[in-house]
């Protein structure tokens, strides 16, 4: 990998990161900046590892970037699992179509994090809950999504939901879905009652959040589409783009009523502009308060849409930010930026139709 670094070897690109110890910038292999000493760098297998490390993205070489390096056979296969949810595709499917199973099953891993049986067996999972949500027969559901017996889909309904199948018809998902971004890998989840997350992957502690959430809302979580994650995705492209910094996807809040008015005071910052946490305070009528909007602020789960990133310190500093002080900088500088004529639309968002839906549940 050294040699490849040096080399500026192209073949690499996508197959590792280097880290650089002395800088604390991890970079592509092919990065123009000076190669560093071999004592001063350090490999991974994918940005996220790197991301964990404690390193931050060349600005250069913007390793982050995947726009021109997530291979096609990624979307192929997302495509083919859309296309046929039901199919149980085998890697005699696969091979069919002209892919080779084992470097599906790589290439999945490593940009997805899970199999891509693991992925679509949850896909179809999730596709009989909605069936079981409509009223349908077991029977039918075994069949309409490919489980070959009862057993099995009891099975894989068990690891799922928890649930006998026969006592389904509460059951309820969200649907998880990832958004490659020029700052990495975010994921979304949403149901009917709206948007009830979207995070940086790499966030620290994001798992323990999922895993409260799942018990707070009584749902799984289950990889899908939405009209929700759709809408969600369309906005994000135009936020990093720089054409709308404005979001309108319902959103489903679970929070206490102080965490909502600190949510809503933090909805109306226009974009292109900043917030002390004692401004914050004042605004929800609690000027002593500072502390718990700070912590009201950091329990936020929808990043960029309830715009925490515009809190900064009195004194201009940035102090924290759950994704990575980098990523503040880089989505107040793009702000900035972009603000402008359209940016200010932002104060005249409508309020949110879904927000207070899921207070009670929490
Ligand atoms: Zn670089």
């Amino acid at each position: 990998m050294y040699r490849a670094l040096v080399e500026h070897d192209p073949a690499f690109e996508g197959i590792f990161f280097v880290g650089v110890t002395s800088t604390g910038i991890f970079c592509s292999p092919t990065c123009r900046v000076k190669t560093p000493k071999r004592e001063n760098v350090e490999f991974f297998p994918d940005p996220n590892a790197a991301l964990h490390a404690g390193y931050r993205p060349c600005r250069r070489c913007r390793p982050l970037d995947r726009g021109h390096s997530a291979p096609p056979l990624l979307a192929e296969l997302l495509a083919a699992v859309d296309e046929d949810p039901s199919n149980r595709w085998r890697d005699s499917d696969l091979s069919r179509r002209g892919i080779d199973p084992s470097t599906a099953r790589r290439t999945f891993k490593r940009y997805c994090g899970m199999t891509f049986h693991a992925y679509h067996r949850a896909r179809r999972m999730g596709l009989a809950l909605a069936g079981v949500r409509q009223g349908k027969s077991m029977l039918d559901l075994q069949l309409d999504h490919g489980f070959e017996s009862g057993s099995e889909f009891r099975t894989a309904f068990n690891r799922h939901v928890g649930a006998a199948p026969s006592r389904a018809s509460a059951v309820d998902c969200l649907y998880a879905r990832w958004f490659e971004t020029p700052l990495g890998a975010m994921l979304a989840l949403a149901d009917d009652h709206g948007l009830a997350l979207l995070e940086f992957v790499d966030r620290r502690g994001l798992e323990r959040e999922l895993e409260v959430l799942q018990r707070r809302l009584k749902r799984r979580i289950l990889p899908g589409t939405h009209r929700f994650l759709t809408q969600i995705g369309e906005e994000l492209a135009a936020y990093f783009a720089g054409r709308n910094l404005v979001f309108a996807t319902p959103l489903a809040l679970a929070g206490s009523p102080f965490q909502h008015a600190v949510w809503n005071a933090l909805q109306a910052i226009p974009p292109g502009t900043t917030r002390s946490y004692a401004d914050i305070a004042a605004t929800v009528g609690r000027p002593s308060a500072v502390r718990a909007v700070g912590r009201a602020n950091g329990d936020n789960r929808l990043c960029l849409i309830v715009p925490c990133h515009r809190v900064i310190g009195a004194d201009g500093t940035l102090t924290g930010y759950g994704g990575g002080l980098w990523r503040k900088q880089w989505l107040l500088d793009h702000e900035r930026a972009h603000a402008g004529s359209r940016g200010q639309l932002a104060l005249e968002v409508p309020p949110r139709a879904n927000e207070s839906v899921l207070a009670a549940a929490s």
